[in-house]
């Protein structure tokens, strides 16, 4: 089991990083007020400004503002994905059933909570599960 002092390492870790994940989406995506814990890319270029030249006219499509959009999205993606998994975390924490493998139901090592406070499998089940 892991002690309170180590729990609380951890879990201030993770606030940590949620602080931080929170910051970086907030930069690029807005939180959607339907879908708790989802987020939304700004569209801040598009709109009535969204075709700005004539050869975007004649095209019907702006590849400079559509690249960075798909960009945004992708990472927005990567952290809200990150997000849900540290959030997921201090859930498990404030459940009383952290650090242990969501799959087998083993402790997980220490050094890999160190290393990342969000895992919620051991090293053995962690590939399959892609975190
Ligand atoms: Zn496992």
């Amino acid at each position: 089991m892991l002690n309170q002092q180590t729990l609380d390492e951890l879990k201030t870790a993770l606030i940590k990083e949620r602080d931080l994940l929170t910051k970086e989406l907030e930069t690029i995506a807005a939180p959607d007020p339907n879908l708790p814990g989802d987020w939304d890319i700004k569209h801040s270029e598009w709109g009535e400004n969204q075709i700005t030249s004539k050869e975007e006219l004649e095209t019907g499509e702006s590849v400079n503002e559509s690249d960075e959009d798909m960009k945004n999205k992708a990472l927005s993606d990567r952290l809200e994905l990150r997000l849900k998994e540290v959030n997921n975390a201090l859930k498990r924490m404030d459940g009383g059933n952290y650090g242990t493998c969501e799959i087998c139901q083993k402790e997980i090592p220490l050094e890999r909570l160190k290393a990342n406070p969000a895992a919620s499998t051991d090293i053995e089940h962690a590939e399959k599960n892609g975190i």
